[in-house]
């Protein structure tokens, strides 16, 4: 007995005995689990870096980690550009006015191109800002509470338009001839991948090009004839050159190599022969342009590839490695932005709007969709500086990308969708004086694009997150891949090694409540539950990854509900920390507790259904029952939803002006015009919240006898007043004050009307001409 245990432990100490009789047999069996991969497939998950995801997927987060990532600032250029040129561009757009004409005016294009709104990210040398991400992110954020027309125009040739490709990966002579006419406007930017018969597929891509001989500029050259049918392409009915996604053939080797040479980014002028670009998408009547770009047999010289020849077939892995740091900023801004705006006009127009003779945002119902709105916001705004940070500490996240982008247009369309329900017929009817009937009308373009929602929850979150961010995966698949035992060896047995101690150590934090978990000293002490509760989730997280994998293995590429779950914790782990992150950077402000508790609180309760649904569904009952029993939940769940005292607390903090309002809903563009609907709104709150004491005084005295209302025969609503006003409740200044707040409250409550053809006869503009105009 004794002898039969000292050879099974020798087995597995002795490298060489193990390696021989266990894990060779591993090997194979893993090898053969293993799924097929593309090239393509294998770009995707190799692209980019691993960054705070990994920690909190490895089980263990470091948070003395987290506190040293610095917290993104702007420099005084980036400031001013903000303060200043971007105050003015919002000025400038009146976004109802750009939704009839369907375009916005010359001017303001130029404006855009002249103050190098395009040029952003291009570097100075080549005549761009050289801005920040974070700069770049609080720009969009800030368009984005005016409207989507500058916000998008602005955004697309700032992420995966061709400027990115062209930085990163442009031969000498492209970079000196594109970056600085991109960074002045005299190049306007698209990108064209999409194609009708691959959306989210979009490796897939019919679109072929192939190499052969023909004529440029007078000579016969070597390049490529490419047919491409592509759509939704933004920006493309006003572009002047476009990146180009297609794969290439060679099927005659003349460039010495593969015949097929898989996807290439090529950049093609607009009006290159055989391009057919100009007529217009509508997308859920989005002023910004977007549009198809076609054609058949084209030749282009092969300079026209990014990065010249060379980068032939690297296509794929280019978009991969810029994809994440466009979708780290550009719709996180600007669901972040339209987030902000909500939280400002809905929290004023709730104190304003009185049903009932009671503020609607006092009722308990309506409480409960502006605590969703605050904490939505303040979450987004967390994760999205914190991301765009990442990125100016040279991360290319493409794991909290995806999880940025997913999680904050989500978001975002709850707190749109709130934001509509609270504000009623106000926000259904469309005209100058509806404040967010547009941005409900764009919310699901960003659900769309740049990697559609559920296809990114249900394979990538947690798909490319288990690859990239586990300590032993991706080492035993290049180890299965080059057929290397040993690296395979010793990658395996570290993960049973880990896997085992993930195990243990949340099963010993679940059983006690995780309060021994050590947490930096200099956390807020009121914070200091959440990360002892995060490092738990994390442990059991690394745990149940784990056995997914290993009972799973490749099938459960296909169980995206199960995979979509793990997403959602490894996604709402993230969130958390960056809240944390937020609220430490803040100065812990005492009074935008609530706003982080209920947050906090929130993402720890979805979390924990997110385990439960996992186990609750797991196809091996019996690792179901240790998980649910042993590993995750030994004491039952820990949480339950945030009270509706805290939520009464965040519903508050929105519908009166205070300084974690102004902080919440920093640089939404505010407007001091009352003829502008959120400068009405602004005046209103403020005027309303001066009037109540004096109402409640009018309503005191009435009940005390002092006065008699008598109804005005005419109706007016400041009767009531001028009844008190004359019966000396009141003075001369208290009635002013209610006149006016009366003014202004009916001119937020009002709605537009319309002539019954809507003077919207004109037919839309065709391409050439807006591109003139432009
Ligand atoms: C307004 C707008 C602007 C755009 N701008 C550009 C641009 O500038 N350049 C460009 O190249 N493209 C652009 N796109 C294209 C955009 O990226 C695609 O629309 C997107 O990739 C989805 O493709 P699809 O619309 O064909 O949807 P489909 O691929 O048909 O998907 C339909 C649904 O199925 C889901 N789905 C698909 N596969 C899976 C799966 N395996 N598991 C779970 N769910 C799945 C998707 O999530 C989606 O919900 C734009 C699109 C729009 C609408």
């Amino acid at each position: 007995m004794i002898l039969a245990f000292v050879a099974v432990i020798a087995v597995f100490l002795v490298v060489p005995l193990r390696r021989a009789l266990i894990s060779a047999r591993i090997f194979k069996a893993f090898r053969r689990a293993l799924p097929s991969m593309s090239q393509t497939e294998r770009d995707a998950l190799e692209a980019g870096t691993v960054w705070w995801e990994g920690q909190l997927f490895g089980g263990r987060p470091n948070w003395r980690r987290l506190a040293a990532y610095p917290w993104p600032t702007l420099s005084a250029e980036e400031q001013a550009f903000l303060d200043q040129d971007t105050d003015e561009l919002c000025r400038l757009v009146q976004d109802w006015e750009a939704t009839r004409q369907q375009d916005m005016p010359a001017p303001v294009w130029q404006f855009i191109k002249d103050r190098g709104f395009l040029g952003m990210i291009i570097p100075r040398e080549y005549g761009g800002k050289g801005f920040s991400a974070y700069a770049h992110s609080q720009v969009i954020t800030k368009l984005s509470t005016r409207s989507s027309a500058p916000a998008v125009t602005v955004m697309v040739p700032n992420s995966l338009g061709p400027a990115e490709l062209l930085l990163h990966y442009g031969t000498p002579e492209q970079k000196q001839h594109y970056l600085p006419r991109l960074a002045r406007g005299q190049e306007i930017p698209a990108f064209a991948l999409t194609s009708p018969w691959a959306g989210s597929d979009a490796a897939s891509i019919p679109d072929a090009g192939v190499v052969c001989k023909g004529s440029w500029q007078g000579r016969e050259v070597l390049g490529m004839r490419v047919s491409f049918d592509k759509r939704y392409i933004t920006l493309a009915p006003v572009c002047t050159v476009f990146g180009l996604a297609f794969r290439l053939y060679d099927p005659d080797r003349l460039l010495g190599g593969e015949s097929d040479l898989g996807i290439t980014c090529a950049l093609v002028p607009h009006d290159h022969p055989g391009v057919e670009i100009g007529r217009r998408h509508f997308p859920l009547n989005a002023v910004w342009m977007n549009g198809p770009i076609r054609g058949q047999d084209v030749f282009m010289p092969l300079e026209f590839i990014i990065g010249g020849p060379k980068m032939a077939g690297q296509g794929w892995r280019m978009l991969m490695e810029c994809l994440a740091a466009g979708r780290s900023i550009s719709l996180p801004g600007s669901n972040t932005g339209m987030q902000k705006l909500t939280a400002r006009a809905v929290g004023a127009y709730a104190r304003v709007r009185y049903q009932f003779k009671t503020a609607i945002g006092r009722f308990e119902g309506v409480e409960e969709a502006l605590t969703r709105i605050g904490a939505n916001t303040y979450l987004c705004d967390a994760a999205r500086i914190m991301t765009a940070g990442a990125i100016d500490l040279g991360e290319k996240p493409s794991v909290v990308s995806a999880i940025v982008k997913y999680h904050v247009t989500e978001r975002a369309r709850q707190t749109v969708n709130d934001g509509m329900d609270v504000i009623g017929g106000k926000g259904i009817c469309l005209g100058p004086q509806n404040f967010l009937g547009r941005a409900y009308q764009q919310i699901p373009v960003g659900i769309t694009v740049e990697g559609a929602n559920i296809l990114t929850r249900s394979l990538i979150l947690f798909g490319q997150g288990a690859i990239r961010c586990h300590p032993y995966v991706l080492d035993e698949m290049h180890a299965a891949q080059q057929g290397n035992l040993q690296a395979f060896d010793r990658a395996f047995w570290g993960h049973v090694g880990y896997t085992v101690s993930s195990g243990v150590r949340a099963a010993v934090m679940g059983l006690t409540g995780s309060h021994f978990v050590s947490v930096p000293a200099d956390v807020a002490p009121e914070t200091r539950r959440y990360y002892q509760q995060l490092t738990r989730f994390s442990a059991a997280f690394a745990f149940i990854a784990d056995i997914s994998m290993g009972t799973l293995g490749g099938a459960l590429k296909r169980k995206e509900k199960l995979s979509a779950r793990l997403g959602d914790i490894l996604s709402l782990m993230y969130l958390a920390s960056a809240t944390l992150k937020r609220y430490e950077a803040e100065g812990r402000q005492a009074a935008d507790a609530p706003l982080m508790h209920w947050a906090i609180w929130d993402c720890m309760f979805r979390a924990q259904n997110a385990f439960e649904g996992v186990i609750a569904n797991f196809p091996n009952r019996f690792f179901a029952m240790v998980l649910r029993r042993l590993v995750v939940f030994p004491l039952g769940r820990p949480y339950v939803v945030p009270s509706d005292r805290l939520g009464h607390d965040v519903a508050r903090l929105l519908i009166e002006p205070s300084a974690t309002r102004d902080r919440l809903t920093a640089d939404v563009h505010l407007p001091t015009d009352v003829e502008e609907p959120l400068g009405a709104l602004e005046a209103a709150l403020l005027a309303t919240v001066a009037a109540e004491p004096i109402e409640a005084k009018v309503k005191q005295a009435q009940r005390a006898g002092r006065f008699q209302f008598v109804a005005a025969a005419d109706g007016g609503v400041d009767a009531l007043w001028r009844q008190a006003f004359e019966a000396g409740v009141i003075d001369a200044d208290e009635f002013a004050l209610l006149q006016r707040r009366g003014v202004l409250r009916d001119k937020v409550i009002r709605v537009d009307d319309f002539p019954l053809d809507f003077g919207l006869k004109a037919s839309l503009c065709d391409g050439a001409a807006l591109r003139e105009a432009a």
